[in-house]
C-alpha cells in the first residue's frame, strides 16, 4: 500500500486537512493507495510558497535549468519500475505498457531539456539607432492537472516543458493515480532546487481551487467538461489556460482495403489500453464494399484478446479504471443497443472483481447514437456502414470534438481530401497511431485549446516580451 504525501513550498508532508481518498485496484479491488486531501487554504499558501520561488528559478540560467531536468529524466529512469507498478496497480493497465509509458516520459523530459536552451527570441529591425527585441520570458506559477489514463507519459510533457522554461509548478495527479504523480514527485524533487515543484494530492476540487488561484496558467489534460470549468475559472482569473481534452477520433475504412488489415489497425487503435487513450478509436465509418469481411475480421481479433489483470505479462486486455468508469462504457452500449445496434462480441459486464469489460464489436450503429457521437473511453468498437467515401468525411467531420483522425485508403486522392477537410489537430492516413514526431498536436473544439506537447509547448509555458530601446535625448546612450 502507497502512503503518498504532499509537497508544498519545499516540504515533504505538509497539509492533507481535507481528508483522506483511498485508491483501489482495479483488477482486485485490494486498496493501493492511501492519499491526504488538500484543503482550499492549503492551495492558496502552495500557490503563495511557489510565487516567492518563481523569480529565482525564472533568473536561473536555461542552460542550468535544463541540466536540472537532465538530472530529473536520469531520476525518473531509475524508478522505472517502481512507477510502471504503481501505474498498473492503480490504474489496471497491462505492465509493459506502464513500463512503455514511463520510458515515454523519460524521452519527454529528455527532448525538452535539449531544446529548452536552445529557443531564442527575435530582433527587430527598427530605427537604426534603436534596438528592438522580443524575448520570450517564463509566465511565472504554472498549474499542472493530469488524468489517470496514461499519467507519466502526459505528466512528464507538461512537467518538463513548463519546468525547463523557468516557471515554478504546482502539480496536481488524478485522484485515480496520485500514488503514480507522488513517486514522479518524488523523483524529481529529489534534483530540482526546493520549493520549484509542489505536489497537491486530492479530486475535482483540489483541482478547482488551483485553478481559480493566484497562477499564471493552468495547463489541464482531461475531460472536455473539466476544461470548459477550467476555461471558465481562467477568465475570472486572467490565467491562460492550456488545454488537452476528450476526443471521439473517427476511422474511416474505405473501399477497396485489405479488410484484415484495416480491422487489424481498428483493433489496436479501439483496444489498446481498453480503449482509454485519448486518440484511440472511438467511431469507425466503414465503405459497405468491406464492412462484412472487416466486421468479422474486428469481431475475431477482439474474441482472440487475453484479458486479465495487469500484473500478468500474459495480459492484453486489463480492466478499465474503475466501476465508475465501467458504468459510464456499459451505458454508452446499452443505450446504442436500444437504439437498434446490435453487439457482434463483449458488451456484457463480467461477474467477479475488479472493473473487468469486454473488447466489444457494436454494428448497425447509427451516426447520431451517443455511443459513436460521445467519447466512450472504452474497449469499444462501434461501426457504421457508409455508401461512399463523401459521406465517411462527412460524418467524421461532424462532431463536438477535432483531437485526431484516422483514414485507410489506398486513393491517394482520398488521403489527400482526408488531411485538407477534417477539422482536427492530426490526421493519420493508414496509421492509428502515428503522429507528430515530437508530439506537437493542436486539438481544435471541445478537444482543448494550446499545443500539447512537441516544440510548440514550450512556447505556450513563455510570454513574449516586446522590448524597444532608443537613445536619449541628443542621441547618445
Ligand atoms: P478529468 O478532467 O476528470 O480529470 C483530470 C484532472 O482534472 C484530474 O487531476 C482531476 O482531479 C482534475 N479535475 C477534475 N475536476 C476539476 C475541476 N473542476 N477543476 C480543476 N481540475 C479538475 O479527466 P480524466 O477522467 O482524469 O481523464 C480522462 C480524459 O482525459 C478523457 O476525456 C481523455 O480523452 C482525456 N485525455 C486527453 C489527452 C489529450 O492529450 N488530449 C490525453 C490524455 C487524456
Amino acid at each position: 500500500m502507497y502512503t503518498v504525501a504532499q509537497l508544498i513550498g519545499g516540504v515533504w508532508g505538509a497539509g492533507g486537512a481535507g481528508g483522506e481518498l483511498v485508491v483501489h485496484d482495479p483488477a482486485d479491488g485490494a486498496p493501493v493507495s492511501a492519499v491526504p486531501v488538500a484543503t482550499a487554504d492549503e492551495v492558496g499558501k502552495a500557490v503563495e510558497a511557489a510565487r516567492e520561488v518563481a523569480p529565482e528559478w525564472a533568473a536561473t540560467a536555461p542552460a542550468a535549468r535544463a541540466a536540472a531536468l537532465h538530472r530529473a529524466a536520469d531520476a525518473v529512469e531509475a524508478v522505472t519500475g517502481e512507477l510502471a507498478e504503481a501505474v498498473t496497480a492503480e490504474m489496471g493497465k497491462p505492465l509493459a505498457d506502464a513500463r512503455g509509458g514511463v520510458e515515454a516520459g523519460v524521452a519527454t523530459l529528455r527532448q525538452y531539456a535539449e531544446l529548452g536552451p536552445l529557443r531564442g527570441g527575435r530582433s527587430l529591425l527598427g530605427a537604426a539607432d534603436a534596438i528592438d527585441l522580443m524575448v520570450p520570458q517564463p509566465r511565472g506559477v504554472v498549474a499542472v492537472i493530469t488524468p489517470w489514463n496514461d499519467p507519466v507519459a502526459v505528466s512528464c510533457g507538461l512537467l518538463g516543458a513548463a519546468l525547463v522554461t523557468g516557471n515554478v509548478v504546482l502539480y496536481k495527479p488524478s485522484e485515480r493515480t496520485p500514488a503514480t504523480g507522488w513517486l514522479l514527485a518524488r523523483a524529481l524533487d529529489g534534483v530540482l532546487p526546493a520549493g520549484v515543484l509542489s505536489l497537491l494530492t486530492g479530486g475535482g476540487a483540489v483541482g478547482a481551487a488551483l485553478a481559480g488561484g493566484d497562477v499564471d496558467v493552468v495547463a489541464h489534460v482531461g475531460s472536455t467538461a473539466t476544461g470548459r470549468s477550467i476555461a471558465e475559472a481562467a477568465a475570472r482569473s486572467g490565467a491562460k489556460a492550456l488545454l488537452e481534452n476528450g476526443g471521439s477520433d473517427p476511422l474511416i475504412v474505405d473501399a477497396g482495403v485489405d479488410p484484415a488489415w484495416a480491422a487489424e489497425q481498428a483493433a489496436l487503435g479501439a483496444f489498446a489500453n481498453a480503449g482509454q487513450i485519448c486518440v484511440a478509436v472511438e467511431r469507425i465509418y466503414v465503405h459497405r464494399d468491406v464492412a462484412g469481411d472487416f466486421v468479422d475480421a474486428l469481431v475475431g481479433r477482439a474474441g482472440a484478446l487475453r484479458t486479465g489483470p495487469g500484473r500478468d505479462p500474459a495480459t492484453q486486455l486489463g480492466p478499465l479504471v474503475d466501476r465508475r468508469h465501467r458504468d459510464h462504457v456499459h451505458a454508452q452500449v446499452t443505450a446504442a443497443v436500444a437504439g437498434g445496434a446490435r453487439i457482434r462480441v463483449g458488451g456484457a459486464v463480467p461477474d467477479g472483481p475488479g472493473a473487468f469489460y469486454p473488447a466489444t464489436v457494436v454494428t448497425d450503429c447509427r451516426h447520431e447514437m451517443a455511443l459513436v457521437r460521445e467519447e466512450t473511453f472504452g474497449p469499444v468498437a462501434p461501426v457504421v456502414v457508409v455508401d461512399s467515401f463523401d459521406e465517411a468525411l462527412r460524418c467524421a467531420a461532424d462532431s463536438p470534438y477535432g483531437l485526431a483522425a484516422t483514414v485507410l485508403t489506398g486513393s491517394m486522392s482520398h488521403a489527400q481530401r482526408a488531411w485538407r477537410e477534417l477539422p482536427a489537430g492530426t490526421v493519420k492516413v493508414n496509421a492509428v497511431f502515428g503522429g507528430a514526431p515530437g508530439g506537437a498536436a493542436h486539438p481544435r473544439r471541445g478537444s482543448g485549446q494550446g499545443f500539447g506537447y512537441g516544440p510548440e509547448l514550450l512556447d505556450e509555458f513563455t510570454a513574449t516580451k516586446a522590448v524597444h530601446l532608443e537613445p536619449p535625448a541628443g542621441g547618445r546612450w
